[in-house]
Order: C-alpha cells, then sequence, then structure tokens
C-alpha cells in the first residue's frame, strides 16, 4: 500500500516546490523507502514541447520520451532515478483522456463534468505510478499557485483522495512565503494565513507549512503560523534561502521534515538519513581549487531557466574537478565576425547551445569558427553540434551555402537534413526524435575514451539529422563521426580529432547528469577547459618572458 505526500504552493509561484520536493524525496529515500515523484501542472497544453523555453524554461525529455516540466529534471537530478511519460501531468493530457473516453462512449447517457469526470482521472494519475509500481511513497508535486482558477480540480481530487485514503496515508504539505519587510524589520505571516485559508476553503488542511524566508524563523513565528494555520508547531519548517539547491536537502534533513512526513504517514523513521555522499558533494562544491569561464552560447539566454539542465550539469562536473565552472551566458544574437574575439575572450570552453528556428543561428556559426581555429575546446549539443556540422562545410570544405534544411530548405548542400519518416509529418506536438536511443562508439574516438565503453543510450529531442551523403566528405577532411546509432546509421557524435577537444553531440547529454553520476562528456569538457586555462597561462607567461 503506497502513501502519497501533495505539495502545494501559496503567495506566489516559484517558491521552489520542485526542490523541497527532490530534497524531500532524497530524504526518504536514504531512509530507505522507494519514492517516486511526479508534477501535474494545471495548463491545457498536452505536455510542454510545444511551449516556448521563455514560457517555463527548458523541456526536459525522458528515458521514454516524454517532453516533460523541467522539475523532473530536479526530481532525477536529486533521485538518481529515471522518470517517465507517468511523472508529468497536464490538464490538456488529463481531458484528452477524458474527451477520448467520452466520444468511446465510456460515459454514454451522462454528462461529463469537472466532477467527477475530470478529478476521477486526475485522482486515477495520481495512483497510477503507485499503482503500476510497488512504490512506497508518491510524492505529487502541484503546479501553480493555491487560488489559480487551473488549480481548482486538482486541489479537489486532492481532497477527494485524502477522504478516501484517509489522514495516515495522504499528508499535504503546503510551501508558503514568509516575507521580510524591511521598514518594519519584521517578517510577515499574513500571506500564509490567507494562502491556507484558501486552501481550507477547497477542504484541504496542510500537515506540514514549508516557510521559504529570507530570515530566520523565530520560536515567535512559528508559534502564530502554527496557531493560525493550525499545524503542529514542528511541522513548521524553515527552508531559508541558500546558495545552493543541493543545500536544500540537508537543511530539510535540520529541519526534521522528513520525520515529520513519516511520522504523519505513520512510516517507521527508521535509522537517520545517511546523506554522507551528498555532504562530500556539497564540501567538494563549496571549496573548489580555481575557476574556469565557459561560455553558454544561445538565444534564450534572458532567461536561465532554459538551459537548466546544461547549468546543473557543469554545477556537477565542475564539482568532480575540483573547479567552480563560471558560465558566461552569451547572446548569440549578439556575435559577429568583428566581435567575436573580444566578446570570447578569456573562455576557457565554448558550448554552443540546443534551439530551434534561425534566429541567433550567424552568432552561433561564429563561435564554432572561433573555437575551432584558436583550437578552445567546444562542446556542441544538439543544434550546436548541427552548427559545428555547417561551419565545417562551410569553411574548410568550401561549401559556402551549406545549411539546415532547417534554416534553408533549398540549400544546394543540405548537410543537416530532415530525416525521411519527418519529412511527411506536419503536427508538432511529440512528433519529433524524441527518448533515449542507442549509440555505438568508435573506439579510436575522443568519447569512447571518455564513456569507456562501446555502447551508450543518450537521449534525444530534435528533427534534424546529419545528412549521411556527406559523411565521406567530411571524414575525408578531418571532421569524424564518433558515435552512430547502430539501428538507422545516424551519426550521433561529431569531431575534430585534430583539435584539443572537440565535440558535437545529437543527443542531450544534460538531460542524464545527476549529482552522483555526473556526465562524463561535461566533466571531460570541463578537464579540457582546466587545460586549456593552463595553456593560457603558459602562453602568457611565455610573452612577459619575452618582452
Ligand atoms: N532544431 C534542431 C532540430 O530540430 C535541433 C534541436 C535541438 O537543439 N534540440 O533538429
Amino acid at each position: 500500500m503506497s502513501k502519497y505526500i501533495f505539495v502545494t504552493g501559496g503567495v506566489t509561484s516559484s517558491l521552489g516546490k520542485g526542490i523541497i520536493s527532490s530534497s524531500l524525496g532524497k530524504l526518504l529515500k536514504a531512509r530507505g523507502y522507494k519514492v517516486a515523484i511526479q508534477k501535474f501542472d494545471p495548463y491545457i497544453n498536452v505536455d510542454p514541447g510545444t511551449l516556448n523555453p521563455y514560457e517555463h524554461g527548458e523541456c526536459y525529455v525522458t528515458e521514454d520520451g516524454a517532453e516533460t516540466d523541467l522539475d523532473l529534471g530536479h526530481y532525477e537530478r536529486f533521485l538518481d532515478e529515471p522518470t517517465s511519460q507517468a511523472n508529468n501531468v497536464t490538464t490538456g493530457r488529463v481531458y484528452q483522456t477524458v474527451i477520448n473516453k467520452e466520444r468511446q462512449g465510456d460515459y454514454l447517457g451522462k454528462t461529463v463534468q469537472v466532477v467527477p469526470h475530470i478529478t476521477d482521472e486526475i485522482q486515477r494519475r495520481m495512483r497510477l505510478l503507485a499503482t503500476e509500481n510497488d512504490y512506497d511513497i508518491v510524492i505529487t508535486e502541484i503546479g501553480g499557485t493555491v487560488g489559480d482558477i487551473e488549480s481548482q480540480p486538482y486541489l479537489e481530487a486532492i481532497r477527494q483522495l485524502r477522504w478516501k485514503l484517509g489522514s495516515s496515508d495522504t499528508i499535504s504539505i503546503h510551501l508558503t512565503l514568509i516575507p521580510y519587510l524591511k521598514a518594519s524589520e519584521e517578517l510577515k505571516t499574513k500571506p500564509t494565513q490567507h494562502s491556507v485559508k484558501e486552501l481550507l476553503e477547497n477542504g484541504i488542511q496542510p500537515d506540514v507549512l514549508v516557510c521559504r524566508t529570507e530570515k530566520h524563523l523565530t520560536k515567535e513565528i512559528r508559534r502564530k503560523l502554527a496557531l493560525f494555520c493550525n499545524v503542529n508547531i514542528n511541522a513548521v519548517i524553515e527552508s531559508i534561502d541558500v546558495p545552493s539547491i543541493y543545500e536544500v536537502p540537508i537543511r530539510m534533513m535540520e529541519e526534521n521534515l522528513d520525520k515529520i512526513v513519516l511520522s504523519k504517514l505513520k512510516l517507521n523513521a527508521g535509522s537517520r538519513p545517511d546523506m554522507t555522499r551528498w555532504k562530500d558533494f556539497l564540501e567538494k562544491m563549496k571549496h573548489p581549487h580555481e575557476e574556469v569561464e565557459i561560455a553558454l552560447v544561445g538565444k534564450y539566454v534572458e532567461l536561465p531557466d532554459a538551459y537548466k539542465s546544461i547549468h546543473e550539469s557543469f554545477i556537477h562536473a565542475g564539482t568532480v574537478n575540483q573547479v567552480k565552472v563560471k558560465l558566461n551566458y552569451i547572446h548569440s544574437e549578439s556575435l559577429n565576425a568583428r566581435n567575436i574575439k573580444s566578446k570570447l575572450k578569456g573562455m576557457h570552453g565554448i558550448l554552443v547551445a540546443p534551439g530551434f528556428g534561425h534566429r541567433g543561428v550567424d552568432g552561433k556559426l561564429e563561435a564554432v569558427r572561433f573555437a575551432r581555429e584558436s583550437r578552445i575546446p567546444f562542446f556542441g549539443i544538439c543544434l550546436g553540434m548541427q552548427i559545428g556540422v555547417i561551419e565545417f562545410a562551410r569553411n574548410v570544405l568550401g561549401l559556402k551555402e551549406a545549411n539546415s534544411t532547417e534554416m534553408d530548405e533549398l540549400t544546394p548542400y543540405p548537410v543537416i537534413d530532415l530525416m525521411e519518416e519527418q519529412k511527411s509529418i506536419t503536427v508538432k506536438g511529440g512528433t519529433m526524435r524524441l527518448g533515449a536511443y542507442s549509440c555505438r562508439l568508435d573506439k579510436k574516438s575522443r568519447a569512447y575514451g571518455i564513456y569507456g565503453k562501446e555502447m551508450i543510450r543518450e537521449r534525444h529531442r530534435h528533427r534534424y539529422e546529419f545528412n549521411n551523403d556527406f559523411l565521406e566528405l567530411f571524414e575525408k577532411n578531418g571532421m569524424k563521426a564518433a558515435g552512430v546509432n547502430p539501428d538507422s546509421n545516424l551519426v550521433e557524435i561529431m569531431e575534430i580529432p585534430d583539435h584539443p577537444w572537440y565535440v558535437g553531440v545529437q543527443f542531450h547529454p544534460e538531460l542524464k547528469s545527476t549529482v552522483m553520476h555526473p556526465h562524463p562528456l561535461f566533466v571531460h569538457f570541463v578537464k579540457a577547459a582546466i587545460l586549456q586555462k593552463e595553456r593560457n597561462t603558459e602562453d602568457s607567461q611565455k610573452v612577459a618572458s619575452v618582452s
């Protein structure tokens, strides 16, 4: 019999429900429980795959090819366990299921309504992970903020589930903000009181309050919150601002969040969670030996959430190497042949990011050219690899009009082209090459040395591919296919062996980097950046001694 934890948010969005859920999941797992986390998003898109990254940040892709909310990335990075389509549900998906059933006649004769049909479908999905796997605990995070019109069916579903299953099998955690008013030098509890009232109006009494705050909660504030929100004083949990999200599990452990949750669920608290490896990671992260600078060239840089997994992968990889990676977000539209040198000066590595459409492509081409010619470590991810291929075709192979058919359908040299099976597809949702595919590495490649094995599996999200008609020409001139899909022969990795570190990957390695298992490509790219820094220092010393 599984137990259910529901996490809602109040007062404002962006309080970090995903991090709190992940941290709690991590602690419960460390106490020996089998835990799953899922996210319910109240928007009407069937999945976030068709959303612009400016809307909700990066679209995270699971092994089974689901396009999901970026919080699933946190779940995987913290818990070190893969998620799937079942871990992310949207209102659109819920309605789609109910409407399809209605068309099939499943509700024949009945009026189909939000209550009970939509709320029943939400409850079915809330329990799906647990019914299909034997999880001890399923944490369900509800997107948005209590009080939103869109959240109401979810709150009603939680209320009904709690009523059906009882209070020791389900608990409600409410994440809220305790603002600090500078003028009166006080923490304020009123917004939380209102938010809890809103929850109560929906029939949900929170069991635990997790309070985001920039100042420590005094005993008095905790007492006030407990009294007015009707929770135990030890269930008022402080979640103070910390410099890194990876500190949150430790803070939550210090506040006994896991213990309180387990006692409310009438589960054995067992021994203290073993967080030794996690703490070692934190120690290393906080004490880097040096800093390397990496440029992330992309077009959604105004919103760093658009590159969330890449950002986190660098934290993991930097920590392993005991360096701090200073990630410089550079807008590809701001780059051109004249300013490229000054804009990328001092970078020890250049990463060209994934993306869609032609905006900013010229700047990305300049960035790759600069990295290739100046022999600075280069890492191209998805579109970043495709840009590497186009740049090589234009500037090394002399095919000046080479392009991807995504940018120029009529290019005479379509070095990146639509896959055959993509050509007839017109609908946009969920139709890309998605999810994990195998790749066989060439034993002579850099990638093979990095992964240390021949067969790998990585996650994809793209429509276009390297055009194998050009492969021979590329290989003859120094750019090699280091990994190909064994079934379809599609090129997955391109390398320039005669370069200190030039790796372009068609897949998204950032989606598989976790705290406990940093991704080898990121780890080695950071290593290459450290070597580049050493080379720069040697060069400047030589210049100094000559002059
Ligand atoms: N736009 C490219 C494609 O569809 C690359 C996608 C990506 O970078 N995720 O193939």
